[in-house]
């Protein structure tokens, strides 16, 4: 049993000086005092958050989820400098063979046990995306989603995948919806070119999300409303963003903040694994890349992905889009465990979840990150 004691977040408010009793990874209690003698009682300094959760990331430091099995051993194990305690890794468009690699070692990862960031699920992103609007995806490796896809790639992986991001219009047969909701999965647009009426559609079916939204996808028109205009417009949908200050403008940010507020906003990194590389130009994956700052773009322009971590991206939502701390950190750890709708204890500072909590300083920096009630990460 141990007390970790300062002013804590949770469930999008703040509270002063409260004492969160730890005891086998679990938090036992939360109140004014600590009420076991003898406890250790670690102080605290900053501001004690549930620890993030980032339902898109690709890679860090330099390493990518696709390139193999040891690559979530090394992500893993860095993402708790930045104050991630669970992650969905997050696949590329691929080739049938590569996809099926990366689920291999997803599950694999997931048995083992380790002393990093958690695996919450996997995320897929692509192939099944419209090829109007590939992103920094390759666009040759984009197909429609089939029944066989269904049956050979997304089934025996199942209880594995938490989100397909997929073009609801390039989907032919409304019941392979259906399959993927039956099977756990949520289901979001993104990479697409869909009406309003085709997520109107879609939703009837089982779209539940957005795939960072405004990212990829048909714009705002007032006379012909695309899938950006439907995020907004469906209440029902929670959008995920992307807060770099590069993919969306900050007054975009805020404006997705006042529609949906903190419940139907999830922020997300989208790393591709620049995040700690100097500028330069880069050649990863077949890719040409060129980094500048915290900006990736392919060689055409086209933004590649984002070079941000969740707690930059709460950062920068806190400093330049309006959104108190309070709720940015709710959209970075309560939010998208909501959103990927299982049951997991995690993300709120509450008697019963794990005791992953990132300490966080003034300045918003991360000064520490606890998984399961241990340290693993300490600012120097
Ligand atoms: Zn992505």
């Amino acid at each position: 049993m141990k007390y970790v004691r300062g002013d804590i977040v949770t469930g999008g408010k703040r509270f002063e000086d409260k004492a969160i009793g730890i005891s086998n990874g679990k938090i036992v209690s939360v109140g004014e005092g600590e009420s076991v003698p003898d406890a250790p009682v670690h102080r605290v300094k900053g501001l004690i958050c549930p620890g993030f959760v980032d339902i898109h990331i690709h890679g860090l430091c330099g390493y990518d989820f696709m390139d193999g099995a040891s690559a979530f051993d090394e992500i893993a194990d860095r993402l708790p400098r930045y104050g991630i305690t669970s992650f969905l890794a997050t696949s590329r468009t691929s080739e049938p063979s590569e996809l099926m690699a990366f689920l291999h070692h997803a599950q694999e990862f997931r048995r083992k046990t380790t002393t990093g960031a958690g695996l919450l699920g996997v995320h897929i992103e692509g192939p099944w995306i419209s090829p109007l609007y590939p992103g920094a995806q390759n666009k040759s490796l984009i197909r429609k989603l089939s029944q066989e896809d269904i049956s050979n790639i997304i089934g025996p992986f199942s209880d594995l995948i938490s989100i397909v991001t997929l073009a609801p219009e390039e989907v032919g047969d409304v019941s392979l919806f259906k399959e993927l909701v039956e099977k756990g999965i949520r289901i979001s647009a993104g990479h697409t070119q869909a009406s309003m009426e085709e997520i109107g559609v879609a939703i009837k079916h089982g779209l539940t999300q957005v795939t960072h939204t405004f990212n990829a996808m048909s714009p705002i028109h007032h006379r012909t409303p695309g899938t950006a205009a439907a995020a907004l417009f469906y209440e029902e949908l929670a959008c995920e963003i992307i807060t770099d200050g590069l993919h969306v403008h900050p007054n975009m940010i805020e404006l997705l903040y006042k529609i949906k507020g903190k419940e139907n906003m999830l922020l997300i990194s989208d790393c591709t694994g620049y995040n700690d590389l100097g500028d330069g130009e880069y050649s990863f994956r077949g890719k040409e890349l060129v980094k500048t700052g915290d900006e990736v773009t392919l060689k055409n322009g086209a933004l590649a992905g984002s070079a941000i971590t969740l707690d930059k991206g709460i950062k920068y939502v806190v400093e330049n889009c309006g959104i108190p701390l309070e709720d940015a950190v709710y959209m970075a750890s309560e939010g998208p465990l909501h959103a990927i709708g299982k049951d997991i204890s995690k993300g709120r500072i509450k008697v019963g979840y794990d005791a992953d909590l990132v300490v966080l300083e003034e300045d918003l920096s991360v000064a520490a990150t606890y998984l399961n009630g241990e340290v693993v990460y300490k600012e120097e």
